[in-house]
């Protein structure tokens, strides 16, 4: 009957609800023994200048490398980091982790690329935000320039005049600071102008309608020329097909990462990437100065 079969529904949704509901305290219960476990491990995905083929840096995205469950993406536990706080924790070990490894990347001998670095919008109010980062830097004697940090766009539009005095802090340091998901949000183009960032990173999304399709692949050009007139480079982010790379390379959007080039790796392969052949040293800076 019509009620029995409510009825089913209605317990599967309960235990469906109940399962992701267990599923979350389980992270939250587990969280704190993983972190000192080192169960938060550091991949690395290559950001290359389309046009010269060079490496010019990397992304450090977090993998959860359970003993149980194998390895949890960022998207299962992010979210519930940010709400209950402990995000700031886990960023700062992730930070810490990508100064370990440059150091010993540099102590190996190899070709350093600046890694950039996620910061959540729950970090980008920490009074001790820039003050951590620069005892990091100088605890590991790494130079500004080899950290990068992305700042999700959605974070402007919260506090916006605490982040532009954050962002313009980091920046007097030497520290690039790259808009991250610019266009998954509500900030208007507008803002641009009044936040000071190094790099704007194009949301997927732009990528993932049919960008060939007239009136997307119009929008994709105006937001390129918008930022290329206000001398900011343009990094396409989810680049999958070569399609794709040369629709963005025709519109002047040379800088790219996406799983056409690379996934995320784990630290052992992507070493591999630094051998000097493949990469534009940390410190040249002419990607940028191209479009000044
Ligand atoms: P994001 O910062 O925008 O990072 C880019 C995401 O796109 C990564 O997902 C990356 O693996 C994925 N990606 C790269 N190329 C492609 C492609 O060609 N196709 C597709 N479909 N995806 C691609 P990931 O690693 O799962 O991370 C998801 C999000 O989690 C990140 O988005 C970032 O917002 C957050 N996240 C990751 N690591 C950290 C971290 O250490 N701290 C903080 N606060 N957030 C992090
Ligand atoms: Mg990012
Ligand atoms: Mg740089
Ligand atoms: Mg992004």
């Amino acid at each position: 009957s019509i009620k029995d079969s409510y009825g089913k529904r209605y317990a599967w949704f309960d235990d469906s609800m109940r399962e992701a509901l267990l599923e979350q305290q389980e992270i939250v219960n587990e969280m704190e023994f993983a972190l000192r476990d080192g169960q938060f491990i550091t991949y690395f995905q290559p950001q290359y200048n389309y046009e010269t083929g060079k490496m010019i840096g990397a992304e450090a995205l977090v993998r959860w490398q359970h003993p149980r469950k194998g390895t949890i993406l960022p998207n299962k536990f992010i979210p519930l980091f940010e709400r209950n706080g402990f995000i700031s924790r886990l960023d700062e070990y992730m930070w810490e982790q990508v100064c370990i490894q440059l150091k010993d990347w540099e102590r190996k001998g190899l070709n350093l690329v600046p890694i950039s670095v996620n910061v959540s919008r729950r970090d980008i109010y920490n009074p001790h935000l820039v003050g951590n980062i620069l005892s990091l830097l100088q605890e590991y004697e790494l130079s500004p320039e080899m950290l990068h940090l992305e700042i999700t766009e959605s974070a402007y539009t919260q506090n916006a005049e605490q982040l532009v005095n954050t962002v313009n802090l980091l920046r007097i340091h030497g520290i690039e600071v790259h808009m991250d998901d610019f266009g998954s949000g509500y900030s208007s183009l507008n803002m641009l102008q009044n936040v000071p960032v190094d790099i704007l990173k194009l949301d997927m999304r732009f990528l993932g309608g049919d960008y060939k399709d007239e009136r997307s692949g119009n929008i994709l050009n105006a937001v390129v020329r918008m930022a290329t007139a206000l001398r900011l480079p343009v990094l396409a982010e989810g680049v999958e097909t070569k399609e794709q790379a040369e629709f963005l390379r025709s519109i002047g959007c040379l800088l790219m990462q996406g799983y056409l080039f690379s996934r995320p790796m784990a630290v052992e392969d992507f070493e591999k990437l630094l051998d000097g052949s493949q990469t534009v040293s940390a410190l040249d800076k002419s990607y940028v100065e191209s479009f000044q």
